[in-house]
């Protein structure tokens, strides 16, 4: 069988399967309408008509990665994409094996932020497109002006319950997720008022000590920003938000592991302190992801590429150009993370942190098919979004590679 395209009801072999927790050899899952039916062994299975099995033979099957934090793809930038140019960043993201995502804005005048929320809510990849938005992540504006990275400083401000309620107001409900300076929100007003409507704090941009950190946790902010950067560094006397992120087991900690963002070194800390249930990878991919080196838009600044390194007029880090499989290759190869723990932070975990480890991020009955396919060296062969394919690297191609490597 080429492709599942069409059909309804199918199987896909797994020589290798990944749930991500577990790993089964030989291995069936049964697809119908878009969701895993059943998961059983390939052996035995002789009901199972021929002409209905989707295989990549050798490939590593693994549930579709989660980003909660990406700013565009493919030229686009999320504050200014339209249409045509967000089914674009969606299909490059598919390349890299994300299969789920938030769109992810930058800190900007109000009109601005409601007007991006506006067209962000209306948007909808349609099935085979690439990857799935599953919601919006406002990355401020509610951040501290000290530890602004590249958010432009006259776009920060101290946080505003009205606008805020506006905001999620225009998002229709897709609205997900805030990253917010704890110290910015008075009263902890805003913390409060999202985490009651459901919709994730995470704390970054911010110069919090320890007890401003944990308050905020206190009032329901449940995650840390692209943790190491643009926050008040670790003291040993005020350990501050770095500290409570490594300590606190309540909040979830977003990693971007580029090689640039952190230390290899302090990956290992955070890994050992938080372990992959509680540590999150993303890229704080720009619209450069995909693209060869250059300038590109972020919001309303221009960000410099440089052998993949981005940075602002200014000279700060400003996002990355990292894909979901690259970090997970990052963790294996340079760390030695078991690759079942690597896929897990790119996979289950975020799922998880979102309350949507029933649908997303995890093979199980039940489950969107959203499913990845790897080569041994960990690079995407093939990617489903709800068992459509909407990503395919062909055949030869990847027996090319195989057969370059053994010779
Ligand atoms: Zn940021």
């Amino acid at each position: 069988m080429s492709m599942p395209d069409n059909d309804r009801e199918f199987w896909v072999r797994c020589d290798t399967l990944f749930t991500p927790y577990q790993r089964r050899r030989d291995w069936l899952l049964h697809i119908v309408e878009g969701k895993i039916r059943r998961m059983l062994p390939a052996t035995g299975a002789d009901d199972v008509p021929a002409d209905k099995v989707f295989h990549r033979p050798g490939a590593m099957v693994a549930p579709g990665f989660v980003d909660l934090h990406v700013h565009g793809a493919a030229g686009c930038d999320f504050m200014d994409g339209t249409e045509a140019t967000l089914s674009a960043a969606a299909a490059t993201l598919a390349r890299h094996g994300t299969t789920s995502f938030l769109a992810t804005t930058m800190s900007a005048p109000q009109a601005r932020l409601e007007s991006t929320v506006r067209s962000l809510a209306s948007f909808r990849t349609s099935p085979a497109q690439g990857a799935r938005m599953i919601g919006i992540h406002l990355e401020g504006p509610y951040l501290n002006p000290l530890r602004s990275g590249t958010h432009g400083t006259p776009f920060l401000r101290g946080t505003d319950v009205g606008e805020f309620r506006r905001l999620a107001a225009l998002s229709e409900n897709r609205l997900c997720r805030i990253t917010i300076a704890p110290e910015m929100d008075p009263g902890l007003k805003v913390v409060r008022e999202a985490a009651e409507r459901g919709i994730q704090v995470s704390l970054g941009h911010s110069d919090a000590t320890e007890e401003q950190t944990i308050a905020a946790i206190d009032a329901g902010a449940t995650h840390i920003t692209h943790t190491g950067n643009a926050m008040r560094p670790f003291h040993q006397r005020e350990p501050g938000i770095f500290g409570v992120a490594l300590t606190d087991d309540r909040v979830f900690a977003e990693i971007i592991a580029d090689g640039v963002h952190l230390h290899a070194t302090t990956l290992q800390l955070l890994l050992a302190s938080k372990g992959v249930d509680r540590t999150l990878l993303v890229t704080d991919g720009l619209s450069a992801v995909g693209m060869p080196d250059g300038n590109y838009p972020l919001g309303d600044k221009t960000v410099t590429v440089r052998g993949g390194e981005c940075r602002d007029e200014e000279g700060r880090l400003a996002g990355s150009t990292l894909t979901l499989d690259r970090a997970v290759r990052n963790l294996v190869e340079w760390l030695d993370v078991p690759l079942h723990e690597a896929l897990t932070a790119a996979s289950a975990t975020p799922a998880r942190s979102m309350r949507m480890g029933d649908s997303i991020g995890m093979i199980r009955p039940g489950a969107d098919a959203d499913l990845i396919f790897l080569s041994r060296d960990l690079v995407v062969l093939h990617t489903m979004v709800a068992g459509r394919t909407v990503y395919s690297r062909a055949f030869s191609d990847f027996q090319t590679q195989t057969s370059d490597r053994k010779t």
